[in-house]
């Protein structure tokens, strides 16, 4: 007998991917449209917890109506073996094991879930959270066999979800905060995940103490934590190897692991750059760090963030432009935390080549951007467009602008070498420039070019014979 007979929808791995778009969801819970919604796991002790329950705060499946709503899941686990510290391995398994469930699509992690329950699985008999319950429960205990008691809430309720969302952020930062203060440098293997790869097929993170996974649920700790309990899982052990380039990031280990685990596809990692070779993204990333020429900056913007950056793009389609397992020169799927790290995009100039972000983010962020940049880095609310930004940056004296002063000093070079190009061998350069213009060839001739265009097929360059 199958371990999920009594459920009425299937339930396996070929169902993960799968998308569920808004004309056939019958509900939305969480998602981008509601403020409050979080997925948290708690180690209880054995008697606080009843094992195999499921409780439900407020309507449940069968009488929420097609909206989106703040939502809850709030799992509660105990076991002899397990620690604090796995708590947060084990809380990103819930998005794997939901989106098993043949009609419902799991999006994200922690504070950010977006989950959506098709149409025909409620009308297959999917209406209660009683059955999505009892699927986690039975697949966290028999993948997990060192969990031993599970109990799991749903909370539709808005004023509960809001109150215990707060307990999930403090939640949140306090693992964050302990995963602070180790540095790369002083370990010699980092992590590796490949829990996104049947969204990105080729996408591998690699979770070093100061570069926190894309999802930002996962730091060098937990993945320490996973590979010990689980090492057949998704979460591995990665050999640093010779560290051939500690600016940029980049580690021969790291190169071997991430090459063995994306199928041959990506070969070689830097791990502190947006440019090159930088760090593959799934669809997990919290935010997006994407290049701006206009400014030869970086700008950064969030999942949560609904307008537009200064170059007109929103955060779909940047993330669109990231995702997929990638390796995009100039776009670049981040977590949050790592903007805290003295790593965060070093090879680039860290925040001193950060140009934008939007408030909210920056507000969360702000205790880490060095204290001369905070009011010269703008948000959403001081500029909107590429030529604000460039004012406002020019305005408080943005460490970017002695970037473009460099860029000009560069083209006026390039210039100076392609006219040094076409001077004939042995001709001074001022021989070649007069106030009418230039002097193509030295001797008895001289053209002067004026308000003409010229085009050319083939440019035919011969030595003149003596
Ligand atoms: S974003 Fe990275 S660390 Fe997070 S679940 Fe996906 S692969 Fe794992």
């Amino acid at each position: 007998m199958s371990m999920f007979e009594d459920i009425p929808v299937d339930v396996g791995i070929i169902y993960e991917g799968e998308r569920i778009r808004w004309p056939d969801a019958y509900v939305e819970l969480g998602g981008p449209r509601v403020e409050h919604k979080f997925e948290l796991v708690k180690v209880r002790r054995p008697e606080e917890i009843e094992d195999g329950k499921t409780i439900i705060i407020g309507p449940d499946i069968k009488d929420l109506e097609k909206k989106s709503y703040p939502f809850g899941i709030y799992v509660e686990i105990a076991g002899r073996e397990l620690e604090e510290e796995l708590e947060g391995v084990i809380e990103r398994r819930i998005h794997e094991y939901c989106n098993y469930i043949e009609g419902m699509m799991h999006l994200n992690q922690r504070y950010d879930i977006w989950i959506r329950i098709s149409k025909r699985s409620v009308e297959k008999g999917l209406d209660s959270f009683i059955y999505i319950g009892k699927v986690l429960q039975r697949l966290f205990k028999s993948e997990l066999p060192i969990i031993e008691k599970i109990q799991i809430t749903f909370i539709t309720d808005p004023e509960k979800v809001k109150e215990k969302f707060e307990e999930a952020m403090r939640t949140y930062e306090e693992r964050d905060a302990r995963a602070r203060g180790l540095r790369d440098e002083e370990v010699d293997v980092f992590y590796g995940c490949t829990l996104c790869q049947s969204f990105a097929p080729t996408h591998v993170c690699v979770i070093t103490p100061q570069r926190y996974s894309n999802c930002g649920a996962i730091s060098w700790f937990d993945g320490r934590a996973a590979a010990r309990v689980d090492p057949k899982g998704p979460i591995f052990m990665i050999e640093k190897g010779k560290c051939v380039d500690p600016l940029k990031g980049e580690f021969l280990g790291v190169n071997e692991s991430v090459k063995s685990k994306s199928g041959g596809e990506i070969t070689k990692v830097w791990l502190y750059t947006a440019f090159g070779y930088p760090h593959t993204s799934c669809g997990c990333f919290e935010a997006v760090a994407f290049y701006i020429p206009e400014v030869d900056g970086i700008g950064i913007v969030h999942r949560g963030f609904q307008g537009t950056a200064p170059n007109g793009l929103s955060f779909s389609t940047l993330a669109d432009s990231t995702a997929g397992g990638r390796q995009v020169d100039g776009f670049h799927g981040i977590s949050i935390e790592y903007m805290r790290s003295p790593k965060f995009l070093q090879s680039d100039g860290g925040w001193n080549r950060i140009v934008w972000l939007p408030e909210s983010l920056k507000e969360r962020v702000k205790g880490f951007v060095p204290d001369d940049l905070l009011d010269k880095i703008p948000t959403d609310k001081q500029v909107t467009t590429i030529e604000e930004l460039k004012a406002f940056l020019e305005e408080k004296g943005h460490p970017v602008v002695k970037r473009w002063e460099a860029m000009i000093e560069e083209k006026v070079e390039e210039k100076a070498e392609e006219r040094e190009a076409v001077r004939p061998l042995g001709v001074p350069l001022e021989a070649m420039i007069s106030p009418e213009g230039l002097r193509l060839a030295p001797g008895g001739f001289r053209i002067i070019l004026k308000n003409v265009k010229i085009h050319a097929k083939k440019l035919r360059i011969k030595k003149v014979e003596k």
